[in-house]
């Protein structure tokens, strides 16, 4: 991996940073690298993206009620791309949170 072949985190899918492990090799984000320990045994990520929607649900609902609107078709476009930001933000941060406590396999 280099800068001019760029991979994606293999836990929250972020911009991964050059630190790797496994074979075949899988990359980690700066703020996913403290976990290596917890993620180089998790083969199966569906239980965790698919948990971590609740945070998804949860922030952007959140997120719509700190700017008074419920309806996306009312939303600006600054707004949208807010909502927007603040959704991945939340499932990549559940994502690492739920390695950290294993939540997601129980
Ligand atoms: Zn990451």
């Amino acid at each position: 991996m280099g800068l001019h072949d760029p991979d994606i985190c293999a836990c929250c899918g972020r911009h991964a940073v050059g630190i790797g492990f496994d074979r075949p090799t899988r990359w980690l984000c700066a703020e996913c690298l403290p976990l290596i320990e917890y993620v180089k045994d998790i083969r199966r990520w569906d239980p965790y993206e698919v948990k971590a929607l609740d945070a998804v649900d949860d922030a952007t609902g959140e997120f719509a009620a700190s700017i008074a609107k419920t309806d996306i078709a009312e939303f600006t476009d600054e707004e949208r791309r807010g909502l927007w930001r603040c959704a991945i933000k939340a499932h990549q941060a559940e994502i690492r949170r739920l390695v950290r406590t294993d939540e997601a396999m129980w």
